[in-house]
């Protein structure tokens, strides 16, 4: 049962062919991505690039706003198609087309896009650029890559750059877009496989050189090059992310201010030093690494999920895109999560509509710490084919949860796919061979 709209509401048409993006846009954006970035230090490495050609497939790690910029820099004076999502296109659907832009709703499967992506190569023979991660890292380290990657870079036969930001997260952190810190940005664009190569290789040997070079860990990073932050600030909105305690176990009652991070369940804070360490005010530091505590945090998640003791069910305030130029208020549903994925219950023009999102189809979810387009709070987007739904919880503090949740789900029900996959085959080898 789908949202019954106005027949005025046609949804935007992500199968549109993309445009080439003229020269004159090429040059426009690399000049305003430099006037932007005047003040802001940072450098952009070029790695095994020489002889590269267009076309290419260009992959990037996604920390903030700022990588588009520095991938118009990289990529200059290439022709680029970039890979965006519908909320990107919000209230100017024209620019994005003009720009070259590709469409595509968050975590759904998408056969036009991988045609659109061969047209990009074959037609226009220009660089396509995606963020497989599909959103910004929510804890400076590697996102789950979906495995399809692998199979599109074969399918196209193209050569593969990654373009790796560093500093990006220390700067402007995904829970904290209000303040930045002072961090100087380093982005390195490599060639890690030529044509020829990915000739050779099989889906699955793409994908294990492309997880390669898309290794990152920013608190690492900030440690290596003795990154001092020294803002104030510089632990504000970090609980979005760690939102368990590790020493009560209480979950969504994690708060934060200034260079400290506090349960308000048990009491106990942990201060954040200037090169992104923490340390327990009192008592035993259970995680210096910030990473570690996120980690940690996921596999509670995977325990319950694992238990089958797994379930969120909420009232949400729902917000729909089916075309670019505004946000629709849904109003009241109930937003639940299990083990079958996630189901919206709601209620909309005189109309009963359930929206369902199978979990062995979502390798990943769109969650938003401080969403810039509806409201400044946090919210999760569940998007179909046509449409998207913008879902803000009423409890607080679980977006996160749900992130790992939708992960952990995910791997399960891949696992036990491929479980009865090998059984299949093994009972048809026992038949084959009595
Ligand atoms: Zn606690």
């Amino acid at each position: 049962m789908e949202v019954k709209y106005s027949k005025w509401v046609k949804p935007y048409d992500t199968t549109k062919k993309p445009l080439r993006q003229a020269k004159l846009f090429t040059f426009i954006l690399w000049a305003g991505s430099k006037v932007i970035m005047a003040f802001q230090p940072y450098k952009v490495e070029k790695i095994n690039m020489e002889g590269f050609e267009r076309p290419y497939l260009l992959l990037s790690n996604h920390h903030y706003f700022v990588d588009f910029y520095l991938n118009a820099i990289a990529t200059y004076p290439n022709s680029v198609n970039n890979i965006a999502t519908i909320d990107g296109y919000y209230r100017r659907p024209f620019l994005m087309e003009w720009l070259g832009c590709l469409c595509k709703r968050k975590f759904t499967t998408d056969i036009s896009l991988v045609r659109s992506i061969k047209y990009c190569f074959e037609e226009l023979k220009s660089v396509v650029s995606l963020y497989p991660e599909a959103r910004y890292t929510p804890i400076g380290t590697t996102a789950i890559l979906p495995d399809s990657l692998g199979k599109m870079v074969k399918m196209c036969g193209v050569p593969v750059a990654v373009l790796l930001h560093h500093g990006n997260y220390l700067h402007t952190p995904f829970w904290d877009h209000d303040h930045a810190r002072k961090v100087k940005l380093h982005s390195t664009l490599t060639g890690i496989l030529t044509a020829e190569e990915v000739k050779k290789l099989s889906a699955d040997e793409i994908n294990e050189k492309i997880r390669e070079a898309f290794y990152y860990n920013e608190y690492e990073w900030q440690k290596k090059n003795n990154i001092r932050i020294t803002e104030p600030f510089r632990a504000q909105g970090l609980h979005k992310v760690l939102y368990q305690c590790p020493h009560c176990k209480t979950e969504s009652r994690m708060n934060s201010k200034g260079t400290e991070i506090f349960c308000e369940a048990c009491g106990k804070r942990w201060e954040m030093d200037e090169l992104g360490e923490l340390h327990a005010l009192e008592g035993e530091t259970e995680f210096t690494h910030i990473p570690d505590w996120f980690e940690w945090e996921r596999s509670e998640v995977r325990r319950q999920v694992r238990e089958g003791s797994y379930h969120f069910e909420d009232e949400v305030e729902v917000y729909s895109l089916p075309e670019p130029w505004r946000f629709r208020n849904l109003g009241k549903a109930t937003l639940t999560h299990d083990e079958t994925g996630f189901t919206i219950k709601g209620h909309y023009n005189g109309e009963d509509y359930c929206i369902h999102r199978p979990a062995q189809g979502m390798y990943g979810l769109h969650v938003e710490y401080d969403y810039v387009y509806i409201k400044p709070c946090d919210c999760v987007d569940i998007s179909i084919e046509n449409d998207s739904f913008y879902c803000y919880p009423t409890l607080q503090n679980v977006v996160t949860k749900l992130s790992f949740a939708t992960e952990e789900l995910f791997i399960m029900h891949k696992e036990k796919m491929q479980e009865e996959k090998l059984k299949k085959r093994q009972k048809l080898a026992a038949k084959g061979n009595p």
